[in-house]
């Protein structure tokens, strides 16, 4: 009886969805496409933004898990997730998804249930899923600019199920970073926000919200100065070598502290 539970997905506070991704035409097509109706409804309506929209890549098949607590959320990123119980701990503390491996796993509790902002969950960490697919592993590209594109990517995908706009989520973003520690100081330390612990660290630190923002704003100038394209060629490029400072001299042409400084002339002009 238990067994035929767990098979079928129906834990207390548990659920497991897989998502079948192929082939892409099945998938919705935007913008048509936002359908709320189940959790495999809204995954398979973002997909259909990142797929055929954005043209990255996901997986045959996405697992999706949807927890309903954050102690059930903790567990689950355990058992489901293999992921570390200190990691665990730390993560269910502040996050409410995690993508891994062909995998979703996700938090549903009431701050996060409204649509856009439960879509723009489900566009993250399937962007985090995307980029996991591209490096043939994960963490290993710089996390910053993994979470700035995840984000990135889930305000293109808010933008096209017309629940919100990218120029309003941009001119948010900037009113996170004017005034953020690390801007007005003019020291991003890009080589510290490189690593998952490093990022956790500083957000931690520094504040979830500005340094999320500050990672989507040098990921969307990156974007718009060397196309989604050569971001894609950035993960892709892991897939052969797992040199991050050599893969984004050799993707963007400029050291990672070039970068930094390029980076920062853009940011100061939102400064007060
Ligand atoms: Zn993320």
């Amino acid at each position: 009886m238990l067994a035929a539970l767990t098979a079928a997905g129906c834990a207390p506070g548990r659920t497991v969805v897989p998502v079948r991704m192929q082939p892409a035409a099945a998938l919705a097509a935007p913008p048509a496409a936002l359908d709320l109706s189940s959790h495999e409804a809204t995954v398979r309506s973002v997909a259909g933004v990142i797929v055929r929209d954005l043209g990255l890549p996901l997986p045959d098949t996405v697992t999706v898990y949807v927890y309903s607590s954050r102690s059930i959320f903790e567990q689950g990123l355990v058992d489901d997730g293999h992921v570390s119980r200190i990691r665990a701990a730390e993560l269910s503390d502040f996050a409410a998804g995690v993508g891994k491996r062909r995998q979703l796993l996700l938090l549903h509790h009431e701050a996060n249930v409204a649509s856009a902002e439960w879509v723009r969950l489900v566009a993250h960490e399937l962007a985090h899923v995307s980029q996991i697919e591209l490096a043939e592993g994960e963490g290993r590209a710089e996390q910053w600019l993994a979470e700035g594109m995840a984000e990135w990517v889930a305000f293109r995908v808010l933008e096209r199920l017309r629940l919100d706009t990218v120029v309003r989520r941009r001119l948010v973003a900037v009113e996170a970073v004017r005034d953020h520690e690390p801007v007005m100081a003019r020291r991003l330390d890009l080589a510290t926000l490189g690593t998952p612990r490093g990022f956790t660290v500083r957000h931690l630190r520094e504040g979830s919200q500005p340094t999320y923002q500050l990672a989507y704003l040098l990921a969307d100038y990156l974007i718009a100065r060397d196309g989604l394209d050569g971001v894609v060629g950035y993960f892709r490029s892991f897939a052969t070598r797992g040199d991050r400072r050599g893969n984004f001299a050799a993707a963007f042409g400029q050291s990672l502290e070039d970068f930094e400084q390029e980076a920062l002339a853009h940011l100061a002009k939102f400064a007060h």
